[in-house]
C-alpha cells in the first residue's frame, strides 16, 4: 500500500526535500474571508437563542440524518441529547487525528475551510454548554497547527468563542484516534482505550459529559443549521435510500484520486468510474478497501454494494471513516493483507493481552509461504471476542475477508 510512495521516493527527490523544506501549501480562507460570505450567522443564531433553540436544532440534525462520521455513525442528536442530559460542567472534542491509512478528509476539510470546522465545533459547544473546546490534532499535520493557532487566536479576538478552545497535538499513535484513548491522551496519560461504558458522554474529558465529535460531522453542521431547507435538502442527497452525504478518501489505482464528497449509498464502482476518473492506465480494478485498514477487502464483483454505515456487515466489512482504496490486477492483494497486519501489530497499544500478542503471532504466521487458515481464522476470533478496543477487534478483518471473497488470492 505504501508501493506508490516507495516507489517516487527516489534519492533525488528525497535530496530535494531536505534542501527546500517542506511544500509551501496555499493558505485557506481566513476569519474575514470566511465572515464576508456569510460565516459564524449559524452561530450568532445559536447564541441568540440559547437553550430556546435546543429542540430547533436537535430536530434540524435529525431531519438531516446527521451521524457521527468518524467510523462510528452514531446518530448526532442522540449523542448531544446524552450529553446535554448530564450535569455540567461538560466539554466538547474535536478528534482531528486520523491515522487510519488512506483517510485525509479532517487534512481536507482543515486545509480548505478550517473556519467552517471552528463554527461547527461552537455551535456543538453552545448546544451541550460546553465549559471549553478541545481539539485533538494529528501530529503529522504541523502546517495545520500554525494555522489553527492563528485562527483560533483571531476568534477569541473578535469575541465569537465563549469558552476557551485549546488545541492539542497528537505525538503519532494511531490508537488515539480512538475516543477514550485520546480523552486518555488529552488528561495527559498514556493512550490507552478505556472500557465502555460508562460512555463519554457520560464520563468522558476529566470525568465530565463529553461530546466527542470527528471533523467532517463539524464541517457539514454550519451548511444544515443556516438555511431553513438545508436539512432536508442533506438528507435527500443519498442514494439506494441512503441519507446524506459522506466524504469519501478515494486512493489507489484510480485516474483522479482525492477526497470526494459523495452520496451516502454510493458504490465503489460509482465512485471510482464518476469521482474518480476511472482506473489508471493498465490497470485492472480487481479489489477495494471500503473501510480503510480495519474495513476488509472486498473483491470487485461486490462493487455495487452501497457504502454506508452498516450496508456491509453480511459481507465481514464496513466503511468506517470512509477510506476507499482501490487495488488492481497489478497489486499482490495477499500482500495488502499481511502489511495492514504488520500496522496494526505496529499500533497495538499493548494493554490487553489478544491484541498485543494476537497481532504479533498474526503478522508472524502470514510470513509462511502458506497460510495456515485454520489457525488464522481461529486467532481471529479470539482477538475480535476478547479484546477491549476496536483495533485488537478488527485487526484480522483483511485476512478474513480475503480469504472469504478471495481465497484464491492466497497461496
Ligand atoms: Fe490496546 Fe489493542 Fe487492546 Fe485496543 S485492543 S486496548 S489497541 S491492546
Amino acid at each position: 500500500l505504501g508501493h506508490e510512495l516507495v516507489e517516487h521516493a527516489t534519492p533525488a527527490r528525497l535530496a530535494a526535500a531536505v534542501r527546500d523544506g517542506p511544500p509551501v501549501l496555499p493558505m485557506p480562507p481566513g476569519l474575514a474571508a470566511y465572515r464576508a460570505r456569510g460565516g459564524y450567522a449559524a452561530l450568532r443564531l445559536a447564541q441568540q437563542h440559547g437553550p430556546a433553540g435546543h429542540g430547533q436544532m436537535l430536530a434540524t440534525l435529525e431531519a438531516a440524518a446527521l451521524r457521527g462520521l468518524g467510523g462510528a455513525g452514531f446518530p448526532a442528536a442522540r449523542k448531544w441529547r446524552l450529553v446535554m442530559s448530564q450535569p455540567g460542567p461538560r466539554h466538547l472534542v474535536v478528534n482531528a487525528d486520523e491515522g487510519e491509512p488512506g483517510t485525509f478528509k479532517d487534512r481536507y476539510c482543515l486545509e480548505t475551510e478550517p473556519h467552517r470546522v471552528l463554527e461547527g465545533m461552537l455551535i456543538a459547544a453552545e448546544a451541550i454548554g460546553a465549559a471549553a473546546c478541545w481539539i485533538y490534532l494529528r501530529d503529522e499535520y504541523p502546517h495545520l497547527r500554525r494555522m489553527l493557532g492563528a485562527e483560533i487566536a483571531a476568534l477569541a479576538e473578535a469575541g465569537l468563542a465563549r469558552m476557551p478552545i485549546h488545541l492539542r497535538r497528537g505525538a503519532g499513535a494511531y490508537i488515539c484516534g480512538e475516543e477514550t484513548a485520546l480523552l486518555e491522551s488529552l488528561e495527559g496519560r498514556r493512550g490507552y482505550p478505556r472500557h465502555k461504558p460508562p460512555f463519554p458522554g457520560e464520563h468522558g474529558l476529566f470525568g465530565r459529559p463529553t461530546l466527542i465529535h470527528n471533523v467532517e460531522t463539524l464541517w457539514l453542521l454550519p451548511e444544515l443549521l443556516a438555511h431553513r431547507e438545508a436539512a432536508a435538502r442533506h438528507a435527500a442527497m443519498g442514494r439506494r435510500g441512503r441519507q446524506g452525504l459522506r466524504f469519501f478518501s478515494v486512493s489507489g489505482r484510480v485516474r483522479n484520486p482525492g477526497e470526494k464528497l459523495a452520496p451516502a449509498g454510493v458504490t465503489a464502482r460509482e465512485l471510482v468510474e464518476e469521482f474518480a476518473g476511472g482506473m489508471l492506465a493498465g490497470h485492472r480494478f480487481v479489489a477495494y478497501l471500503p473501510g480503510g485498514a480495519s474495513g476488509g477487502i472486498l473483491p470487485e464483483r461486490l462493487a455495487d454494494l452501497p457504502l454506508d454505515f452498516g450496508t456491509l456487515d453480511a459481507q465481514g466489512c464496513f466503511i468506517g471513516s470512509g477510506a476507499v482504496v482501490v487495488l488492481s490486477d497489478q497489486d499482490d492483494l495477499a500482500g495488502a493483507a499481511r502489511n495492514l497486519v504488520r500496522f496494526f501489530r505496529e499500533e497495538s497499544c499493548g494493554q490487553c493481552t489478544p491484541c498485543r500478542v494476537g497481532t504479533a503471532k498474526a503478522a508472524a504466521l502470514l510470513e509462511a509461504p502458506r497460510w495456515d487458515r485454520a489457525l488464522l481464522e481461529e486467532l481471529a476470533v479470539a482477538m475480535a471476542d476478547g479484546s477491549i478496543c476496536g483495533l485488537g477487534q478488527a485487526a484480522m478483518n483483511p485476512v478474513r475477508t480475503l480469504l472469504r471473497h478471495m481465497p484464491e488470492a492466497v497461496a
